[in-house]
């Protein structure tokens, strides 16, 4: 016997098989137990949701002679025969010219063979073309008595709204992952496949909604064997491993910028798009702030245990805003690398940028920085006063220009021996610098400051100075502070951080 794929194979024949669309379901039963039909019917909704199958069942159900509760009976000629003369199925993408139009418009004054009801199921409706509409038009402004058209389209918008006027619409909702995991549960205990509950979970969740979708993932993972677990599904699924995407955001929430960049190395050298891995850490992410936030997480993610505890681990010491904000950010990714040229580009200096980031970007943080610090014994400044040192530093805070000179002299030239024309360039263009206490301190402007206060920068700036037993200190300049408040805010707490 020629190999059926599943989803043909357990296709539903009743109302009550079709998962996921109860609402509509319950309306069609409705009204074959009331014997209150209409017309015309647009059934909507995205591919592999049920319309065609509902489609199909309604037409039988019409012409079936006992109907059980709405449902075909499966049992008289009308339910068993093969290919009923009565139910004609045509596909809007292939009988889109007015010819067959006219041809349904002329045999639709024919009556039934067998049964009440002549029913047209139109598949892909929205693919007819205007002059095709029109023809269909006329036939349902004035339908036969015994003619029942169904539309099924997953572009409603598409359809002239002329002919929308005169259907009764439906919109078919996207199947939740736990209903299809149910039915592919039971398709394998029948095929006698044994799979974890995680791995069933996985090809569900993969079908995004559509239940033909994930069948047909089914059908791939049943053909590779007898026992499927997580790892084998992700396998077949060409998706990053978890353990991988999970190493991922645990350099990026720890900040490791070395092996960041090694593992998009690796990872496109593998072959894998960035958009993928954007999606897949956005998913991590979304994984661990429902980690942080719900009491029974695991029965949410339905992970292998090995993989939630590690996700636990990582989460456990992350912040909520931080989450909150990569979150976001590979959410707006996605979107953003399908019109970029440098994807890759894109993706690093996002990751990176993510990477050093506290996560804290509005003024409710900015002011919960600062209560902390201010418990600390740290006062921040107010617009009436000129910023204050703590007192430790104040003491013998003495600003030396005259000692600052010749070494600052000498660090510049250093540095443009070494060759990072970016450093020296911001080196160049500093106005003020004097030493300190132990403190070779620089006056900077907001962008200055961001170059200066980079680890790398800094360390190489530390290892000049170490000759004079000084250490590099570069403060924001204060005129700045007399903006508005939350630029204000930020440089207090900038400025006390850096102390
Ligand atoms: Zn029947």
């Amino acid at each position: 016997m020629a190999y059926q794929a599943l989803y043909r194979r357990y296709r539903p024949t009743t109302f009550d098989e079709i998962a996921g669309q109860e609402h509509i379901c319950k309306t069609l039963k409705n009204q074959i137990e009331t014997n209150q039909i209409s017309h015309a019917y647009l059934f909507t909704g995205t591919r592999g949701i049920g319309k065609t199958s509902a489609a199909r069942i309604f037409a039988r159900a019409v012409n079936c002679i006992s109907p059980v509760k709405g449902n075909p009976c499966k049992k008289c000629s009308a339910c068993t025969e093969v290919n009923p003369v009565d139910i004609i199925e045509l596909d809007g993408a292939s009988n889109n010219g007015v010819e067959q139009a006219r041809e349904i418009r002329d045999r639709v004054q024919y009556l039934p063979a067998g049964g009440k009801y002549k029913v047209y199921i139109i598949d892909e409706a929205h693919m007819l073309t205007g002059a095709a509409f029109n023809a269909l038009l006329k036939t349902l402004e004035e339908p036969p008595k015994h003619v029942v058209f169904i539309l099924c389209t997953t572009e409603p918008q598409k359809i002239p709204a002329t002919i929308l006027s005169r259907c009764m619409r439906f919109d078919f909702n996207l199947v939740p992952t736990e209903k299809i995991a149910q039915i592919i549960n039971g398709i394998f205990s029948e095929l006698n496949i044994k799979a974890t509950s995680e791995a069933v979970n996985a090809i569900a969740a993969a079908g995004e909604g559509s239940v033909r979708d994930a069948l047909s993932i089914a059908d791939r993972c049943a053909a590779f064997g007898e026992k499927l677990d997580y790892e084998t599904v992700t396998g077949i699924l060409g998706a990053t491993d978890k353990k991988t995407v999970l190493d991922f955001a645990e350099n990026i929430l720890t900040n490791n910028t070395g092996k960041i960049l090694t593992s998009i190395n690796e990872l496109t050298a593998q072959g894998k798009s960035v958009g993928l891995l954007a999606k897949d850490l956005s998913q991590a992410f979304r994984d661990m702030l429902i980690l942080n936030s719900c009491q029974n997480a695991n029965e949410l993610l339905m992970l292998p245990i090995d993989l939630f505890e590690r996700l636990s681990k990582i989460s456990k010491n992350a912040e909520i805003k931080k989450l909150l904000l990569a979150l976001e950010i590979y959410t707006e990714l996605d979107s953003k690398l399908h019109y970029s040229l440098s994807p890759r580009l894109l993706f690093e200096a996002a990751t990176l940028r993510l990477a050093t980031s506290s996560g804290e970007t509005d003024m409710e943080a900015l002011e919960m920085r600062i209560a902390r610090l201010e418990k600390r014994g740290v006062t921040p400044i107010t617009n009436a006063k000129p910023i204050e040192t703590p007192p430790q530093v104040k003491a013998v805070a003495e600003r030396d220009y005259d000692k600052a000179r010749p070494i600052w002299a000498e660090v510049l030239q250093t540095v443009r021996g070494m060759n990072y024309p970016v450093l020296t360039t911001i080196l160049t263009q500093l106005d003020s610098v004097w030493v300190e206490d132990k403190l070779m301190t620089v006056q900077c402007n907001n962008m200055q400051f961001t170059g200066l206060n980079d680890k790398d920068n800094k360390k190489i700036l530390n290892d000049i100075l170490v000759k004079w037993g000084l250490r590099f200190n570069p403060v924001k300049t204060e005129n700045e502070t007399a903006e508005d408040k939350k630029k204000q805010l930020s440089k207090v707490a900038g400025n006390i951080e850096v102390i």
